[in-house]
């Protein structure tokens, strides 16, 4: 056995892989290195990357500044323990995040991932409201559709039915889910969409510490893009009852959206906001949570006078750096005529998809392309054939979508909408 195909079979025998089966794995490529918008697997094959590594990696791969950084920074210190101590790599990354996201959010909290970022941001709001002593408000409202996460507290407040819910059963805690935003991003705004989660908010405050969403774009649980009016209802109505709103920007933070968070297109700002994913530029694990003075006011002048959190890695030098070198780099460049420039494009080539047999909607935000299709794809069979073709795009459910490093060029992504088209053409890639 050469080495990959040793490399391989290990894998195989050995090594989870996101939702995956051990008796039954999807295949998985070898990946040699990665520069720009390709990736190169161990046979020398060069793939151009449509996923921008879930969301993450905007700068494309191993870019020279994001590089130097690092190399600084690790030759000062890899890490140190922020119980104690602090340095200049979490206080200037600090302070640009709080210069760039809506006002009102003036104090961070450092985590190692999204989903941790969420179980904080819910912490947050629980502590809020246990120091206004109203220990009642413990629960959380969101809709369906939604994703947040993996761990106990994000699953709890993921989509019922598409996520883990039925799984887990009763060790996850039963929320309030309102009904999906159903207004798509570009349509007319009717009131009848926002009566459900009105209503709800109206029966069910007393009980709510806050309300958890995904600005403007539904990520993992759909790739939907819903209006912006539907926020500004949301904040009016938290604002009415008093309850916490939070903003999870893991997924549309940092440009993704057309704006630099997908808040901006409400034109309102949440209390609490959760980041992550694009924060590094997809080099190292890193998310953010940010509050308002008036919560961690709050949460410090009540017993026990802390936030209770406080992770092994919090703030990690190497990450704090390489975020604050990718957040600098995005915003010296022209990142709104590059977004704008990647959108026309995805438009204009996956609309004809929506011709095709198999397809039952395309859309696009931003840098995000979304084929949706009337059944699920096969997840064993579908990636080869983008593969075959020389790019990486990988669908799951009915989806087949892209969102790429920022800094592809119009060649590669022409590239990559031509494979789709050419993919979706052929049977059989539906699941049985
Ligand atoms: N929130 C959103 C909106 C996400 O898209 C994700 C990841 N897909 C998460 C939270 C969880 O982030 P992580 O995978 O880093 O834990």
């Amino acid at each position: 056995m050469n080495t990959t195909n040793k490399l391989l079979a290990f894998d195989r025998d050995h090594i989870w892989h996101p939702y995956s089966s051990v008796i039954n794995p999807p295949p998985v490529y070898p990946v040699a290195s990665a520069a720009g918008t390709r990736i190169r697997l161990e046979d020398g094959h060069e793939l151009i990357d449509g996923m921008a590594s879930w969301w993450s990696v905007i700068h494309g791969y191993n870019h020279p500044q994001l590089n130097a950084a690092l190399h600084r920074q690790v030759d000062d210190m890899a890490h140190v323990m922020f119980g104690g101590l602090t340095h200049r790599p979490a206080t200037e990354l600090a302070a640009r995040l709080i210069e760039i996201t809506p006002k009102p959010l003036d104090k961070v909290f450092f985590s190692d991932s999204g989903s941790v970022a969420v179980e904080v941001a819910m912490k947050m709001a629980i502590q809020y409201c246990a120091a206004l002593n109203q220990p009642a408000k413990n629960r959380f409202m969101t809709v369906r559709g939604g994703y947040h996460g993996d761990t106990f507290g994000a699953m709890a407040v993921c989509d019922p039915v598409t996520g883990m819910h039925g799984l887990f059963g009763d060790s996850i805690n039963q929320y309030f889910f309102a009904d999906k935003p159903v207004i798509a991003f570009d349509e007319p705004w009717h009131a009848d969409a926002f009566a459900g989660i009105d209503a709800m908010m109206r029966k069910h405050h007393g009980d709510i510490a806050a309300v958890i969403i995904e600005p403007i774009v539904q990520g993992a649980g759909g790739m939907w893009f819903y209006h912006p009016e539907y926020l500004r209802k949301l904040r009016s109505l938290c604002d009415e009852f008093e309850t916490l709103l939070i903003f999870d920007e893991i997924a549309t933070g940092f440009g993704r959206t057309g704006e630099l968070f997908a808040c901006h297109h409400a034109g309102i700002a949440p209390d609490i906001m959760c980041l992550g994913k694009a924060l590094t530029g997809g080099y190292l694990s890193l998310a953010a949570t940010l509050a308002t003075d008036k919560i961690a006011l709050t949460i410090s002048q009540a017993t026990p006078g802390v936030f209770m959190h406080g992770p092994t890695f919090m703030a990690n030098p190497l990450a704090c750096t390489v975020a604050l070198a990718s957040v600098d780099l995005l915003l010296s460049s022209n990142w709104r005529t590059t977004i704008d420039n990647i959108n026309s494009q995805l438009a204009a080539q996956l609309a004809p998809c929506a011709d095709l047999e198999v397809v039952e909607n395309v859309r696009t935000l931003g840098a995000i392309g979304v084929v949706e299709l009337k059944t699920a794809v096969d997840m064993h069979a579908m990636p080869q054939l983008f593969v075959d073709r020389g790019v990486w795009v990988r669908p799951f459910g009915r989806l087949v979508y892209v969102m790429p490093p920022y800094v592809i060029s119009d060649a590669d992504l022409t590239t990559v909408t031509s494979a789709i088209i050419s993919v979706l053409q052929e049977p059989p890639l539906m699941q049985q």
